[in-house]
């Protein structure tokens, strides 16, 4: 039996493919991280399955590569390896708990943010996710796992913070929980005590095994929710300002973006171009409170620390939504309600990447500068983006390229990124979500301990090396 039918016999003819299109389809994507075809693609749909194509792998050892939608961003689920096999998790969908008194969620990896959203208004009103810029249609379940950042983060961390515990099948096929719920169903209220072994799963781009499920943090929905636009001058005036609001607390939500990504939203054709005199960024502020009364409170307070800015620079202006709603009509009301298919606009052509940092917030003025001119310099359109995470205690930025995938621009496109990373590395930065090319760089200028433990951590788990070989250059 040729090890095809042997997959077959795990999830049935249907749920397998070595065809030259579906091989083709998950060769790549939007990044500029090189292709590669894997071996065939199987879609399990339960645990059990799950645990049977380790074993499977264990046997006769294709590399796993775990995936839902492969719209990570980074280049993890195309294979490193010649003959790998796909493990595709989107027929693993079910919601399966929504805990109303500890507020959390238990998720199979294939549940998308539209799922949640549509579930919890329908279901449990008084309860919400944290929703990203990504697309509705992409996985809950992966976007914690790779360290992904949504609206609440501004208040609450990284989506690895939001982990209550997992399951997951272990490299060599035992089935393991980490969490509260080592107690049982219905159980999986928190992380801690004992130790924290989500740190086992989270950051590891699918190599310690396939995760079957996750408790995710939910938090109470507020009566009350209002927004805000900002805009800014320069680079550090900018970040000075958002980590005086961010700091401040009145905000659960806060992006800051180059002018030419709301000029994108509003259709500006590409490459968008910067106009002397016109505002650096805008920044959306998202609050909530419990009476209008405490909605009023929390712009005045806003207002009041931007009058305070504008005694340095009376450019900047802060304007109430329906301000801007009235000024750049309905489509604004998309980029506040997440999860949203406004930023798909950022993958209309075939290329899409970024270069992404958590920085230290003392050295993110400076980063933002920098990067801007490497960016001038490769002739790209200014995407910076940035967010405060937990409050201030993490400060995010990256530089967002949409292009079309021709050899000059795929080339100029990972130039323009190498001196980017190099540039952020010099100021401490570490990048996420992190493609091979950049944990390379990574690799010469950290400790070379922490790469040592990590090497260590995955032969341990992984003694025939089959989960996702080859990411972060391990
Ligand atoms: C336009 C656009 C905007 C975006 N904006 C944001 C944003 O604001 N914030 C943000 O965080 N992200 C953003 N993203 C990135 C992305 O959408 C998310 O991180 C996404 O939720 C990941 O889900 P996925 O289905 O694409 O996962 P995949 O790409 O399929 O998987 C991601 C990684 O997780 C591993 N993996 C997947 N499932 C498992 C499992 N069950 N067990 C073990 N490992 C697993 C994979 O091997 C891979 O390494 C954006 C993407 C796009 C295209």
């Amino acid at each position: 039996m040729d090890i095809k039918q042997r997959f077959e016999n795990i999830v049935g003819t249907k749920y397998v493919s070595d065809g030259l299109g579906e091989r083709y389809i998950y060769s790549f994507d939007m990044t500029e991280n090189p292709p590669r075809k894997p071996l065939l693609i199987v879609m399990p749909s339960t645990v059990e399955e799950d645990k049977k194509i380790i074993e499977l792998a264990n046997e006769t050892l294709p590399p796993l590569v775990p995936f839902v939608t492969g719209q990570n961003v980074g280049g993890l689920t195309i294979p490193q390896v010649e003959g790998a096999v796909i493990v595709d998790l989107k027929r693993m969908d079910k919601i399966l708990e929504v805990d109303e008194e500890a507020m959390y969620m238990v998720i199979e990896p294939g549940v998308t943010f539209g799922h949640v959203k549509r579930h919890l208004d329908k279901h449990h009103p008084t309860l919400r996710y944290t929703y990203p810029l990504a697309p509705p249609y992409t996985s809950v379940l992966a976007n914690a796992l790779v360290q992904g950042l949504c609206d609440l983060s501004t208040t609450h961390g990284s989506m690895t913070d939001f982990i209550n515990g997992l399951e997951a099948v272990l490299p060599t096929g035992e089935v393991v929980r980490v969490g509260t719920s080592i107690m049982g169903d219905g159980n999986w209220f928190a992380r801690y005590p004992l130790p924290d072994l989500v740190g086992l799963f989270s950051g590891w781009q699918g190599m310690t095994g396939i995760v079957t499920k996750i408790a995710l943090k939910l938090w109470p929905k507020k009566k009350f929710e209002g927004f805000a636009a900002l805009f800014t001058f320069g680079e550090h005036a900018t970040t000075h300002l958002i980590k005086k609001i961010a700091r401040s607390g009145i905000s659960e939500d806060l992006d800051s973006q180059s002018l030419s990504i709301i000029k994108m939203l509003l259709k500006v054709p590409y490459p968008v171009k910067h106009f002397d005199g016109e505002p650096d960024y805008g920044t959306v502020i998202g609050y909530t409170a419990n009476s209008e009364i405490e909605l009023n409170e929390k712009f005045r307070q806003l207002q009041e620390l931007v009058d305070t800015a504008k005694e340095d620079d009376p450019r900047i202006v802060l304007i109430p939504w329906p301000t801007v709603v009235k000024l750049m009509g309905d489509q604004a009301n998309e980029w506040i309600d997440f999860p949203s298919d406004a930023f798909k606009v950022l993958a209309e052509h075939d290329g899409l990447t970024w270069v992404g940092t958590y920085i230290h917030p003392k050295h993110w003025g400076t980063a933002l500068d920098g990067g801007r001119k490497i960016v001038e310099k490769y002739g790209f359109e200014l995407m910076a983006f940035m967010k405060p995470l937990n409050i201030l205690h993490i400060a995010e930025f990256k530089f967002i390229f949409r292009f079309p995938k021709d050899e000059e621009t795929i080339d100029r496109v990972r130039k323009c990124c190498e001196e980017l990373l190099d540039f952020a590395l010099s100021l401490g930065a570490l990048p996420y979500k992190t493609p091979i090319w950049s944990a390379k760089k990574v690799q010469k200028l950290a400790d070379p301990a922490f790469f040592e433990l990590a090497r260590k951590i995955k032969k341990l788990l992984d003694p025939n090396n089959i989960m996702n070989p080859g990411r972060l250059d391990l």
